[in-house]
C-alpha cells in the first residue's frame, strides 16, 4: 500500500480523497494555487505544496508542477479527483514514466473513452446498446445532411472531444443542420482543440441513467447499479438519485451485467461510469467517464461502500474488497449540487462566506470545503457543496432532503439552494416522473431563465 498520496485537485473532492487516505493510514499531500492558500483542502492535508498562480492552466492543470510536488514530498501516487487532469491520458503517461502511480484507469482506456466516437465503437463491439447515428465522424456538411435524412430528424451533432455539455447542437429539422453542424464543430475546436463531430438520433423524452462500474485491472469487474441524473440544466446535472425511480430490479441486473462484463473484458481498472439515455424501456449508450463522478456519493450511500478507498486499493495492486454478490441496495439516496450562483440566471457568485452551517443528523452527508469566513475565489467551478441524503425509501429521502436544506446556512453569497426548495414542492419531482428536459421547461416557466 502507498505511504503517501498527492491529490491533484481542490475543493470538496480533494477533501473527499484526503478523508479516505486518513482512514487508510495514508499521508496526504494537497497542491494549491496562490488563490487557494486558505482553502480547506490545504488545511486538512498532512502537507501542502503551492504549484502556481490562480488560472487552472498555471497550477491545477500544470503537469510539471504536479510531478515536481510529488518528487519534493515523496508521494508515490496521484489521485486526480474529477475535472482538471482526471481524464488526461497524457498526464497518466507522464506519471507512469516517472514511476509514480495514477489512481485511475490506464492511459489507453482514458484515450479510447475520451474520444466519443472510439468510445462508442468500443462499447458497441462489447455488446453495449448505443444511440443510432453516424458510423464515426462526419467530415462535411453534405455528409451531415445525408445522415440527418437517414437517421431521421431531430438529430444531435456532437463534438467527439466534447464534455461538460459543450459541443452539442440539436437540429430539429433539415433546415437547422447547417447551423448545428457549424456550431458543434466550432465549439469542439475552441473548447477541446478538435473539430471532429458525429451525429446521433436526438431522443425526445429520455432519462439519463448511468451505471457505476468498478474493475480490478485483472479481468474482474462489478457494477453498483444506476444513478438517475435526468434533472439537468444546459446538459449539466443538478440533482441525482439512486436507485433510479424508473428502473426495475430486472432491468438493473441486466444492464448492470452488460456493463460489468464489458469493462471486465477490457481489464478496466478503477471506477468508471457508463452513461445511457433511457427511453421506452431501452438503454442507449452515450459516453463513458473514466473517473470518479461528482455524484458518486449516492451510490456509496445505498451500497455502503467507499469508492475512493476501492480506487486506492486496486491502484496499489490489491483486490476490490467486494464481489458482485456482496453488493446489495439499501434504501434510497439523493444528491443536490449546491453552486455559488445567483438565480434566475445562474450567474457565478463568488465572494466571502460570512456564515456557514452544515446540516447533520441521521442519513445526511455534506461534502463541502466551505467554512466561516472563507472567500470563494472567482477562478474555478461554482460547485461549493454537495448535500447527500439517505433514507429507507424515496419518500423518506425526499423528506430528509427538505429537512436538511432547511438547516443549511450559507450566508454572504447567493447559492442554488432556493432552486431545490422549489423543486421539492413539485409533484413530478416528488413522484420521480421527469426526463432530461423537465428542468429546462420548469426553469422557463418558473424563473423565465
Ligand atoms: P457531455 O460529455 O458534454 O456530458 P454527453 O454525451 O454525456 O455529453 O451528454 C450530456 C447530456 O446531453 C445527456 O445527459 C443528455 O441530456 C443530452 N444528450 C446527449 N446525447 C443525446 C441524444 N442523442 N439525445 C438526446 N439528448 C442527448
Amino acid at each position: 500500500m502507498f505511504d503517501k498520496i498527492l491529490i491533484a485537485n481542490r475543493g470538496e473532492i480533494a477533501l473527499r480523497v484526503i478523508r479516505a487516505c486518513r482512514e487508510m493510514g495514508i499521508a496526504s499531500v494537497a497542491v494549491h494555487s496562490t488563490a487557494d492558500t486558505d482553502a480547506m483542502h490545504v488545511r486538512m492535508a498532512d502537507e501542502a505544496v503551492c504549484i502556481g498562480p490562480p488560472p487552472g492552466t498555471d497550477s491545477y492543470l500544470s503537469i510539471p508542477a504536479i510531478i515536481a510536488a510529488c518528487e519534493i514530498t515523496g508521494a508515490q501516487a496521484i489521485h486526480p479527483g474529477y475535472g482538471f487532469l482526471s481524464e488526461n491520458s497524457n498526464f497518466v503517461q507522464i506519471i507512469e514514466d516517472h514511476e509514480l502511480t495514477f489512481i485511475g484507469p490506464t492511459a489507453e482506456h482514458i484515450r479510447v473513452m475520451g474520444d466519443k466516437i472510439s468510445a462508442k465503437d468500443t462499447m458497441k463491439a462489447l455488446g453495449v446498446p448505443c444511440v443510432p447515428g453516424s458510423a464515426g465522424g462526419v467530415p462535411t456538411l453534405e455528409d451531415a445532411q445525408r445522415i440527418g435524412e437517414e437517421v431521421g430528424y431531430p438529430v444531435i451533432v456532437k463534438a467527439t472531444a466534447g464534455g461538460g455539455g459543450k459541443g452539442m447542437k440539436v437540429a430539429q429539422t433539415a433546415a437547422d443542420m447547417e447551423s448545428a453542424f457549424m456550431t458543434a464543430r466550432a465549439e469542439g475546436k475552441s473548447n477541446f482543440g478538435n473539430d471532429e463531430v458525429y451525429i446521433e438520433k436526438y431522443l425526445t423524452t429520455p432519462r439519463h441513467i448511468e451505471i457505476q462500474v468498478f474493475g480490478d485491472g485483472k479481468g474482474r469487474a462489478v457494477h453498483l447499479g444506476e444513478r438517475d441524473c435526468s434533472l439537468q440544466r444546459r446538459h449539466q446535472k443538478v440533482f441525482e438519485e439512486a436507485p433510479g425511480p424508473s428502473i426495475s430490479p430486472e432491468e438493473r441486473a441486466a444492464i448492470g451485467k452488460t456493463c460489468s462484463d464489458a469493462v471486465a473484458k477490457i481489464n478496466y481498472i478503477g471506477a468508471g461510469t457508463i452513461e445511457f439515455l433511457y427511453e421506452n424501456g431501452e438503454f442507449y449508450f452515450i459516453e463513458m467517464n473514466t473517473r470518479l463522478q461528482v455524484e458518486h456519493p449516492v451510490t456509496e450511500s445505498i451500497f455502503g461502500v467507499d469508492l475512493v478507498r476501492e480506487q486506492i486499493r486496486v491502484a496499489a495492486g490489491l483486490d476490490m474488497s467486494f464481489i458482485q454478490e456482496d453488493l446489495h441496495i439499501n434504501g434510497h439516496s439523493i444528491e443536490v449540487r449546491i453552486n455559488a450562483e445567483k438565480l434566475p440566471n445562474f450567474t457565478p457568485c463568488p465572494g466571502r462566506i460570512t456564515q456557514y452551517h452544515a446540516p447533520g443528523g441521521l442519513g445526511v452527508r455534506m461534502d463541502s470545503a466551505l467554512y466561516d469566513g472563507y472567500s470563494i475565489p472567482p477562478y474555478y467551478d461554482s460547485l461549493i457543496g454537495k448535500l447527500i441524503v439517505h433514507g429507507r425509501d424515496r419518500p423518506e429521502a425526499l423528506a430528509r432532503l427538505n429537512r436538511a436544506l432547511g438547516e443549511l446556512i450559507v450566508d454572504g453569497i447567493d447559492t442554488t439552494v432556493p432552486l431545490f426548495h422549489a423543486l421539492l414542492q413539485e409533484p413530478d419531482v416528488l413522484s420521480g416522473e421527469y426526463n432530461i428536459h423537465w428542468l429546462e421547461h420548469w426553469l422557463e416557466t418558473n424563473l423565465g431563465g
